[in-house]
């Protein structure tokens, strides 16, 4: 026996890697990056070999079993990224590999020993031959543990043996327990919609089945099970009596897998324009290892761009990743690259399973394919000789990943270049105050000033809802003259519309008019919304639902009024008002499948719907000619948030949803209603002036200073009552004071407090922040992460570069 061990990370929140030792038998295929089948107590886990060559640990060390690929799963700069992202974030190893590889490869898993198809023609005596024999019986192919019970030895040895000459096959599967069903069920509405007067003869007495049934007819006509039941709160018994009564029925749907397999794709336009060309010379000459800022005004081309530095990147024998905010929500941007390169295109989408994530990711490892699209995960994409890493919508707060690793793929992406040699590409109109502040010697700034075409940018009205005429309209949503003439008017020319109201359901929260008291969730600290269709107040942070009180159950009173606005009511209002136009709404209460969205976006491009409302999914991406005028029913909803990003994301959004208008040669405009016009996010907005906000938001975060001015660490300590929060949270600022101290670390610690968001899910929530240089958070980070959870007995989150405070 050798005396050669290996450290294994695995998939558990352990700082440190286990040691394992390694079986002659093995020593070839165990190198860092290696996936391993290693023994941890009474289970099989599959690990990555983080090293070789490690040091004897102190207990006798348990044997490696297996080593299923012949190649590494991580390639050496994928492991040296995984390394960076722990140490940066203070996150264990193992999680943040985890976070790398697609869960089908990963995690417990099952070895299946198959009899190769060929197996050589040898027969094999001894336990070889008594496995083969057993795996005939077994028609070929059984779990190997449990063919090592039946046989009563262990095989890994065997298994071995056999497999180097080719007698069996390993695979591994992954127990994974919400393995992929092929199809939905959907339940449909039958033969015509019923009448208003047929509804209450039928529905009489039977509330329930109506509520069901307007909302199938407000989804369209049908709706996933699914939906209906875990979203939108119907009991299987209601759903039933549907079906029953003949209005309805049930059918089995295919689940829709890649919505872009067998599309063709946008094909390109043919010709760049000349800053197109200007800006593409700009980045050859950007030295492989740095990057770019492509800035460029809503419209502007920037994806024909994207596509062009991946062409020539192709075109050297390279690969590229383009990574995009919302996978489900950019499909324009999918189709278009799909239409320049069709199959060496893998998308990496949240509607893959498990089995094809793993078969999309495999295919990256084995060249097959050579660009990888998708949402933040993609920046671990398993591309070799990697060219070029395009960052879409880089300001976009969705590449914050919400677990640990806490990263930040925007930065992520700069790492891998650097190690990689590749050329970095952060694009967007609207670019974050971080990214233009690292604009310097190994980060340039490109610019497409101008939109496609000199097509100009649309003009911006900002209607004062404090002085404004407004239509009375019977429902609390400000609807201005200025708003309602606009809208006629491009209904009129056959236009189409876009309504933007970041507040999903139906009014904000409800309140008792007698002794003003508000339903709140009783596990967060945040009011409850209210929804129609069906009727139910629900919590957006827990998704906790609780039926619609008929008094107020703190005073008795009956009425309660409805106040602040959700999308649900502006569909109302809209279809009130506008009786003859198409409607589609667009919010995580219409989307029950990721692809829902696709669809809607396809009948808005064969002009299939007038109207588009959302919430900021409608922002996003968005390139249709004929939308001629945007509305924003209000500004304000994000304004105020506790949070110092609250301006910026405001801006953004206001910049990102007025760039959905005049994109085609009828130009177009936008109407933002607003009770603060005066606001920079709004002010600037207005003129379209980027660079005037970005200027104002940098000097405002100088002073109380925060990012880019210097960098923060926020540690959140939560746990179910209140008083451990608050006491643990002063221990953690306690020791963290102690540790700047003696350290003589110029950082400022500041706290503990409360969060913003006093109470999610049940836990009671307090932070302490840590502010100053980056160097110095980092050394704090790295020495406090694997401490803290020691220190006291409520859960500690280390935030590093957090992306909110709430
Ligand atoms: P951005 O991402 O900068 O907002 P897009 O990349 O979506 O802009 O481009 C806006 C529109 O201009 C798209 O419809 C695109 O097809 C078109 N376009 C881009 N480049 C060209 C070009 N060189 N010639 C003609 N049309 C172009
Ligand atoms: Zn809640």
């Amino acid at each position: 026996m050798n005396d050669r061990f290996a450290a294994v990370a695995l998939p558990l929140p352990l700082f440190e890697p286990y040691t394992y030792h390694v079986p002659d038998t093995l020593a070839d295929r165990v190198v860092p990056g290696a996936r391993v089948v290693v023994p941890v107590r009474s289970r099989e886990l599959i690990g990555i070999v983080t090293a070789v060559d490690a040091p004897p640990p102190a207990a006798s060390p348990k044997p490696i079993l297996a080593a299923p690929d012949a190649a590494p799963a991580l390639t050496e700069p994928l492991l040296e990224t995984a390394r960076w992202i722990a140490g940066y974030y203070g996150a264990p190893i193992g999680m943040t590999i985890r976070a790398m590889i697609p869960a089908g490869l990963w995690g417990e898993s099952r070895v299946v020993i198959a009899v190769a198809p060929g197996r050589g023609g040898r027969s094999h005596g001894g336990t070889a031959g008594a496995l083969l024999e057993y795996l005939e019986r077994k028609g070929g192919a059984a779990p190997l543990a449990t063919a090592a019970r039946a046989l009563k030895k262990p095989l890994w040895d065997v298994a071995d043996r056999l497999l180097r000459v080719g007698a069996v096959e390993l695979t591994t599967e992954h127990a994974d327990p919400e393995r992929s069903v092929a199809t939905d069920r959907e339940l449909r509405l039958a033969g015509e919609r019923l009448t208003l007067l047929e509804r209450a003869a039928r529905f009489a007495r039977r509330p329930a089945r109506q509520r069901l049934y307007e909302a199938v007819e407000s989804l369209g006509g049908a709706a996933l099970l699914s939906q209906l039941t875990a979203r939108l709160g119907f009991g299987p018994g209601v759903i039933r009596a549907l079906v029953a009564d003949g209005l309805a029925t049930i059918a089995e749907v295919e689940r829709p897998r890649d919505p872009f397999a067998g599309e063709p794709g946008t094909p390109p336009p043919a010709t760049l324009s000349s800053d197109q060309s200007r800006v593409l010379e700009q980045i050859d000459a950007v030295r492989p290892g740095d990057g770019a800022v492509l800035f460029g005004v809503t419209g502007s081309g920037k994806t024909l761009v994207y596509l062009e530095a991946i062409r020539r990147a192709l075109g050297a024998g390279q690969g590229a990743i383009i990574l995009v905010p919302e996978i489900g929500l950019t499909p324009q941007t999918v189709s278009r690259v799909r239409g320049m390169f069709g199959d060496a295109v893998a998308v990496l989408h949240s509607a893959l399973s498990d089995g094809e994530r793993a078969d999309a990711w495999r295919a990256l490892r084995r060249g097959e394919k050579r660009v990888a699209v998708g949402a933040r995960s993609a920046v671990f994409a398993p591309i070799e000789r990697l060219g070029v890493v395009v960052v879409d919508e880089e300001h976009d707060a969705s590449y914050k990943n919400g677990e640990t690793p806490r990263y930040l793929a925007r930065d992520i992406a700069r790492v891998r270049c650097r190690l990689e040699s590749a050329r970095l590409i952060l694009g967007s109109a609207t670019p974050s105050i971080e990214t233009m502040a690292a604009v310097g010697p190994r980060l340039a700034l490109l610019r497409l000033p101008e939109r496609i075409a000199a097509r100009p940018m649309p003009p911006v009205e900002i209607v004062d809802l404090r002085s404004a005429p407004l239509v009375a309209t019977g429902r609390a949503i400000p609807w201005s003259e200025a708003l309602d003439t606009a809208l006629g008017a491009a209904l009129a020319r056959k236009e189409q519309v876009i309504l933007l109201l970041n507040r999903r359901g139906y009014a904000s929260f409800l309140q008792c008019p007698s002794c003003g008291r508000v339903p709140e969730c009783p596990d967060c600290s945040i009011s409850l919304t209210l929804h129609r269709a069906p009727p139910a107040l629900r919590c957006h942070y827990c998704d906790r639902q609780e039926p619609v009180p008929a008094t107020c159950p703190e005073c008795g009173a009956i009425v309660h009024r409805a106040r602040g606005i959700g999308t649900q009511q502006l569909e109302e209002l809209v279809a009130e008002r506008y009786p003859d136009a198409r409607v589609a709404r667009m919010d995580l209460d219409t989307t029950g499948t990721k692809w829902s969205h696709h669809r809607i976006l396809d009948r808005i491009g064969r002009g299939e719907i007038d109207i588009l409302l959302g919430t900021q999914m409608i922002a996003k991406g968005m390139d249709f000619p004929n939308v001629t005028l945007v509305g924003v029913v209000d500004a304000d909803t994000a304004l105020h948030l506790p949070d110092f990003r609250a301006g910026e994301r405001t801006f953004q959004l206001l910049a990102q949803v007025a760039g959905r208008a005049g994109r085609g040669p009828k130009g177009g405009r936008v109407v933002v209603q607003t009770r603060d016009p005066e606001h920079p996010a709004l002010r600037f907005a207005a003129r379209h002036d980027v660079e005037g906000f970005l200027a104002h938001e940098r000097a405002a975060r100088e002073s109380p200073a925060y990012p880019p001015a210097l960098s923060l660490a926020n540690v959140v300590i939560s746990s179910e009552t209140e008083q451990a929060a608050a006491r643990d949270a002063g221990i953690v600022a306690e020791w963290l004071g102690r540790l700047v101290a003696s350290q003589s670390v110029g950082l400022a610690v500041l706290g503990p407090a409360p969060c913003p968001l006093a109470r999610v899910q049940r836990r009671w929530r307090w932070h302490v922040l840590l502010k100053g240089a980056s160097e110095e958070i980092g050394r704090v980070v790295r020495y406090a992460a694997p401490r803290l959870g020691e220190l006291v007995r409520s859960r500690v989150v280390l935030d590093r570069d957090p992306t909110s405070l709430l």
